[in-house]
């Protein structure tokens, strides 16, 4: 069939079915996921009885929502929290991330990263080194920072996260892997890493970046005892149709905190207008499950063909998943370009323009972005990024449906690795 559509090497079109083949099992567990997701999603509407009026938003001060304090409902029961903020205020996920760590710690609190060193762009935020400086970062408001390595870059270090723990107010997990060579932890691994840090310190708050990992199980970090867990509506829980926005979800008391961050002190959750967006992101949020299974599938899929390449992708095509991102060496800075044009060209929005690297806000190195998608840097959309360093690691991830998607990484693959096919 795709050969009726693109100009694929007979090389690539076999590798192709051998991936169909084998991924087969794997799709099944995906599926059995997704549909427990579904119906739990399905009565979490019901339940809550969402009705036509909560589509519907507000202007102005925004009090009295009742769509938007229904959506967090809804959200709060989905994942496993006594309450939530699902806002499109939250303006990414490090937004959402930074509202949490400002609403949670107070000057001379610490912060503890217990799975090393957290996302990119939280280097800011915190203030790490010299990122961020000058710009109000949680050091410059007294908040000191510890971190706890992870051993040989993958394995947390339980030992010493029980030994740091006494020392911190927060401790920080995070779930997917960001810009390293890890495979996203599992809800038992994060379980282990939280029993750590309480076993010193049973009052320590533990918040974990959920990025990327909402759906791809049937159960949230909450579920493994994390007090708060944060996102963006832009990857997993938005399904590709939510515009903007994120969450956090958990504790009620620390939700009320973090409410207080994102609009005033003293004001807190019942300022903020919704304007038109609650219709999609109810939509979106109903649609997560699906959209976040046909990710999946595309990242399960994409191991498996670069594994029959012999490009050592991580994770492996039958490890479980925790995430919907699948990393490879590309080796040189041309073969990472070449892969992300490639999914580029297999994008619904902007195909024909050939994505560059560029030195971007928030991050060290030069980065290269493929996104052809219909919400601007959406990444539960079918995209793929690394930064220009080596060894040319390609991050790829999203893909709203798998047919298409399949597409877009055969494109690819093709491209970069042309004279191997
Ligand atoms: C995407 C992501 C974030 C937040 O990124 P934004 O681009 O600000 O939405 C944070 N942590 C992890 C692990 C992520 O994958």
């Amino acid at each position: 069939m795709l050969e009726q559509f693109y100009d694929f090497s007979s090389r690539l079109l076999e590798l192709d079915k051998q991936a169909m083949e084998l991924c087969k099992p794997e799709f099944e567990k995906v599926e059995a996921i997704r549909d427990y997701n579904q119906v739990k999603m399905l009565k979490a509407f019901t339940e809550n009885h969402v009705a036509a009026n909560h589509l519907v938003g507000t202007t102005g001060y925004g009090y009295d929502d009742a769509g938007r304090d229904k959506l967090d409902q809804v959200f709060a029961q989905v994942v496993g929290a006594e309450d939530a903020l699902c806002r499109s205020h939250f303006l990414s996920g490090t937004h959402a991330l930074t509202v949490a760590l400002f609403g949670l710690l107070r000057a001379g609190d610490t912060l503890l990263a217990a799975t090393g060193r957290p996302y990119d762009t939280l280097e800011g935020v915190i203030g790490i080194g010299d990122a961020g400086k000058g710009c109000g970062t949680l050091a410059e408001y007294g908040v000191k920072y510890d971190e706890v390595p992870l051993l040989g870059g993958c394995e947390p270090d339980y030992e010493n996260i029980a030994k740091k723990a006494p020392g911190a107010k927060v401790c920080h997990i995070q779930r997917s892997r960001g810009y390293s060579s890890r495979p996203a932890f599992s809800l038992e691994t994060i379980e282990k890493v939280i029993k750590a840090a309480r076993s010193t310190n049973p009052d320590i708050i533990v918040m974990v970046d959920n990025c990327y990992g909402e759906f791809t199980q049937t159960r949230e970090p909450i579920a493994a005892g994390a007090d708060l867990i944060v996102g963006s509506f832009i990857k997993n829980p938005g399904g590709g149709i939510a515009p903007t926005g994120g969450y956090v979800a958990g504790r009620a008391d620390l939700v009320e905190l973090c409410g207080h961050r994102l609009t005033c002190p003293g004001t807190g959750r019942e300022l903020g207008s919704t304007l038109d967006s609650l219709r999609q992101m109810y939509l979106g949020l109903y649609y997560a499950p699906g959209v976040t299974a046909e990710a999946v599938k595309t990242s399960i899929y994409a191991s498996c063909l670069l594994e029959l390449m012999g490009k050592n992708p991580i994770p492996r095509y039958t490890d479980p998943r925790n995430d919907i991102v699948t990393s490879f060496d590309c080796g040189n800075p041309e073969a990472l370009i070449d892969f992300c044009q490639g999914i580029q060209a297999g994008s619904p929005v902007d195909s024909f323009v050939a994505p560059e690297p560029y030195a971007m806000a928030g991050y060290n190195d030069e980065v290269i972005m493929a996104a052809g998608a219909f919400t601007s840097g959406s990444s539960i959309e079918l995209s793929c990024d690394g930064p220009l360093r080596e060894p040319f690691t390609a991050y790829l991830q999203g893909g709203l449906n798998f047919a298409a998607s399949r597409a877009g990484v055969l494109l690819a693959i093709q491209r970069a690795f042309k004279n191997e096919l």
